[in-house]
């Protein structure tokens, strides 16, 4: 059955067979694996990820599809379609060691990522495709333009690594940016305590919120001048390991 995709929904599907088997290789499914695939869309990672492995929970709001999702992997009972957005969906309820998995619709980028984050004793791996400028922010490295809060919060909880572009010729429709793929990994110990944690990104969200202030006026209201050990820096000088390092001291 034809489709029309949703714009409003990310509907951007993939359509080379190619990628998608790249894909499936670079998330490297075992039969022990659950996975948790976000945004199934017409199904055509969930039909190659069912056949690999032991369990699939299939994330997709659009009702239609979760009907041509039903049919399509009707021989598969262990696929559990899912009709729900992700941002309300409690994975205290899914299994653990989650592998996700997601074509997920760009302009949710950030808000998935955090939810998956606060559930992040039940993942151990994230493979999403996003924007290749959305890669360079979670990527970046200290000293660059692209490196901010969301790199340093993306960096304290995770190891992210990109493995491969996908050509925005790869979707239907054609969106108007090329992909990077991500193999995101889970930091399964936490690096500071949790009210430190606290105040770390309390810090780093105020110092970025200015970015051209140097620390000493930046974090005034929270860490006295001679109290930082480079008071005239700009928050992008700062690695995350020495914004931890400023918490710890
Ligand atoms: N996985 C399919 C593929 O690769 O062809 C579809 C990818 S498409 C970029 C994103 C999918 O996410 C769409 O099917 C869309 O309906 C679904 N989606 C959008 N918002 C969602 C949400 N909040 N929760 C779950 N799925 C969502």
């Amino acid at each position: 059955m034809y489709l029309k995709p949703k714009k409003r929904l990310g509907q951007n599907f993939l359509i080379d067979p190619n990628i998608i088997k790249k894909i499936i290789v670079a998330t490297g499914l075992s039969f022990d694996d659950t996975v948790l695939e976000i945004g199934a869309g017409r199904g055509e990672l969930t039909q190659l990820i069912a056949p690999r492995t032991k369990k699939v929970y299939a994330v997709e709001i659009d009702s239609s599809l979760c009907n041509t999702l039903r049919q399509r992997l009707k021989d598969y009972p262990h696929v559990e379609i899912i009709p729900q957005d992700i941002l309300k969906l409690d994975l205290e309820n899914l299994d653990s060691e989650l592998k996700v998995i997601g074509n997920i619709p760009y302009y949710l980028t950030t808000p998935i990522l955090r939810h998956l984050l606060k559930f992040r004793h039940k993942i151990s791996l994230i493979y999403i495709s996003v924007q290749k400028e959305f890669a360079a922010r979670i990527l970046a490295k200290v000293g660059t333009k692209a490196y901010g809060a969301f790199s340093c919060f993306m960096q304290y909880y995770t190891k992210p690594e990109n493995l491969f572009i996908i050509k925005r010729t790869c979707f239907w429709p054609v969106p108007k940016v090329d992909s990077c793929f991500l193999k995101i990994k889970i930091r399964k110990k936490p690096i500071l305590p949790s009210d430190k944690e606290k105040l770390l990104f309390r810090v780093i969200r105020q110092a970025f919120s200015q970015r051209r202030k140097t620390l000493k006026n930046s974090l005034k209201k929270i860490i006295p001048a001679e109290k930082l050990p480079h008071p005239n820096l700009r928050p992008e000088d700062l690695s995350l390991r020495d914004f931890i390092n400023l918490i710890n001291s």
